[in-house]
């Protein structure tokens, strides 16, 4: 395991979710992604509505934001993250 590069100070996000990755929550599976992402028993990823799903749940729950404005950033910053900008080149 290569825990110094969790270490590093570099804000590693979350390539599915942008969610801050540290060592608690990066998945032991793929560094690129969080625990909440990917399954750890089966290393299968959550499709792109589940992450937006709970994406949205977390901006409301840990942030305090209405639904909308929930739903609103997730849309903008799902689109950033390097998963789904391959998904909808790929399309
Ligand atoms: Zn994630």
């Amino acid at each position: 395991m290569t825990d110094e590069s969790l270490d590093n100070p570099v804000a590693l996000v979350c390539e599915s979710c942008g969610m801050p990755l540290n060592k608690n929550i990066s998945s032991a599976l793929d560094n690129r992604y969080c625990i909440h992402c990917q399954n750890q028993q089966t290393g299968e990823l959550k499709n792109f509505e589940q992450v937006r799903a709970s994406s949205i749940q977390a901006t409301i729950t840990l942030l305090g934001k209405t639904p909308q404005e929930a739903e609103m950033m997730a849309d903008q910053m799902m689109p950033t993250l390097p998963r789904w900008q391959n998904k909808t080149r790929n399309i």
